[in-house]
């Protein structure tokens, strides 16, 4: 096999691996350096999101999500369940399925589009060169004419607080729960802080998450966030803001978490604490001397607006550089970036990156919030439409939530739209594609949507922006 490549990427994460298939596509030769292992050493590409981060996580919000419903919902469409019972070692077990066939998938894709895939661990040299060094010690020099650096994130540690994989733990240990705790405390109200809380919840564990900040979902629009901690209390989670942890400690009744709050100093005994207080970028044994590559003052990988590093052709793509640690925008990136590298065109919109909160209700957003564009103070204006007036809502017992738009009050422009409700990570794809083509409000309400569906939800708010909803009184 030959050592010199066109391109060379390490890390195949979200951001790496759709790069590595890109520069295949694009008729370039490619390898992609992973050096990702599982718990129980095996190898497997995919990165955070696809054995440790959303994919893991969405099977067990939806499995928890459905035990939920069973015990909540179900007698209301007139169905008796009897005997119903939590099995958690399945439960587990389909999660680790879909993670499998998810992360051999890639080796799939990399066979299709001819990317050498390379399972150890990559280090960026002078000149262009990478070291790799496979799992069983086995060194090689390569060559690039390119080298993609997608190395992403790790979790944050709490200072004082040591993981120990077992009772204390980052977001991965908190998707590998082999029992239901009973007492849980959950460190961060974040999204990843807010899902993993509500698996948990939802399968019984008496659930505290302590915030630091005075606020939930300071991101959010304000009343989406107002109508979320709504719901969250519901859930019966524990949310308890201004409550800013010093430290923890494990003791034989449990781990002892202490916790400063406007009261003062407070504390509470839990059986596991999960630490969600975010993720930084890793770049741990990634530059050799004199590579030319420059880390900012959190560590990330400084970038221009198209991903190029100070080295001539290195570029940086996903979680290890600026802008929100999220796959999609990792995988735009790295997409991107091996076109670039093509001669083709490049480009990542980074004013229509959609967020999403897979809760129940779920939340999305793209664009500004309404505090942001009146802080901007630019004119606007606001249409809501509630799910407790879509009929496909209540076919479904999920009328909790509304959706909301944000347009410039004069050319009409849309600037945000926000949803929470069912379906809303899906249903802002609409948004990002009207966002995308600079759609005004009126380009959507003149777009006809099926009825009845969820979507009508975004129609009829575009209407409402400007008083011409038809399946709501307009105020
Ligand atoms: P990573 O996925 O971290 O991949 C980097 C890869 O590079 C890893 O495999 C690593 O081992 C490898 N690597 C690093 N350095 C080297 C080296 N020197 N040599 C070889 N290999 C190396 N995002 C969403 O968009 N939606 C979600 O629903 C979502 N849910 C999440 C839930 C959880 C619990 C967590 C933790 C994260 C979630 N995220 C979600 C965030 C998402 O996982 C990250 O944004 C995404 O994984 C970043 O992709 P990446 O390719 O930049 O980095
Ligand atoms: P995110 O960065 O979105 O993953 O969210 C992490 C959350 O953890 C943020 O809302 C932080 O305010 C919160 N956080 C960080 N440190 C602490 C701490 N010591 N105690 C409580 N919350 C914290």
């Amino acid at each position: 096999m030959s050592d010199n490549f066109d391109v060379i990427v390490i890390g195949g994460g979200p951001a790496g691996y759709p790069a590595a298939i890109r520069a295949g596509q694009n008729k370039l030769s490619v390898a992609c350096i992973d050096e990702w292992k599982n718990r129980d050493g095996s190898p497997a590409f995919g990165g955070t999101c696809l054995n440790a981060g959303c994919i893991p996580s969405k099977a067990l919000l939806e499995s928890s999500e459905l035990l939920h419903r069973a015990q909540h919902e179900f007698a209301s469409h007139g169905l008796k369940l009897a005997g119903l019972s939590l099995d958690l070692a399945t439960m587990q077990k389909r999660k680790a399925t879909i993670v499998r066939q998810s992360t051999l998938g890639i080796l799939t894709l990399f066979k299709g589009a001819g990317v050498v895939p390379l399972q150890g661990h990559g280090r960026l040299l002078a000149g262009r060169k990478v070291e790799f060094t496979s799992h069983d010690g086995t060194k090689r020099s390569l060559q690039a004419k390119h080298v993609v650096l997608a190395s992403g994130s790790e979790p944050m540690p709490l200072r004082g607080v040591a993981f120990d994989g077992e009772r204390v733990v980052d977001s991965w240990g908190a998707l590998e729960f082999s029992e239901v705790p009973k007492r849980l405390c959950v460190i961060g109200a974040g999204v990843i802080g807010l899902e993993l809380g509500s698996v948990w919840r939802r399968l019984g564990a008496e659930t505290v998450v302590l915030e630091a900040l005075e606020q939930l979902l300071p991101m959010a629009d304000g009343q989406v966030a107002k109508e979320a901690a709504r719901h969250f209390r519901k859930l019966g989670l524990d949310i308890r803001l201004g409550a800013k942890v010093g430290g923890a400690e494990v003791r034989p009744d449990g781990v002892h978490v202490s916790y400063t709050d406007a009261k003062g100093v407070q504390s509470l005994v839990v059986d596991r604490l999960v630490v969600a207080i975010g993720r930084r970028p890793f770049t741990a044994g990634l530059l050799g001397e004199g590579t030319g590559v420059a880390l900012d003052e959190r560590g990330f990988i400084q970038v221009d607006e198209h991903c190029r590093t100070g080295a001539a052709d290195v570029w940086a793509v996903g979680d290890c550089v600026r802008g929100p640690m999220l796959a999609h925008k990792g995988k735009e990136e790295g997409v991107a970036v091996a076109d670039r590298i093509a001669g083709l065109y490049g480009e990542v919109n980074y004013r229509t990156i959609p967020s999403v909160i897979y809760t129940a209700p779920e939340i999305a957003w793209v664009g500004q919030t309404e505090e942001q564009v009146k802080a901007s103070g630019r004119p606007y204006k606001t249409g809501s439409f509630p799910f407790a007036a879509s009929a496909r809502a209540r076919a479904m017992e999920a009328t909790a939530g509304f959706c909301k738009i944000v347009a410039d009050a004069a050319s009409d422009e849309i600037l945000g739209i926000h949803v929470i409700g069912p379906m809303a990570g899906e249903l802002i794809a609409e948004a990002v594609l009207a966002m995308e083509y600079s759609a005004s409000s009126e380009d959507l309400q003149r777009t006809m949507h099926a009825h009845p569906t969820l979507s009508e939800a975004v129609h009829e708010a575009a209407l409402a922006a400007d008083k011409r909803a038809i399946d709501i009184p307009n105020r």
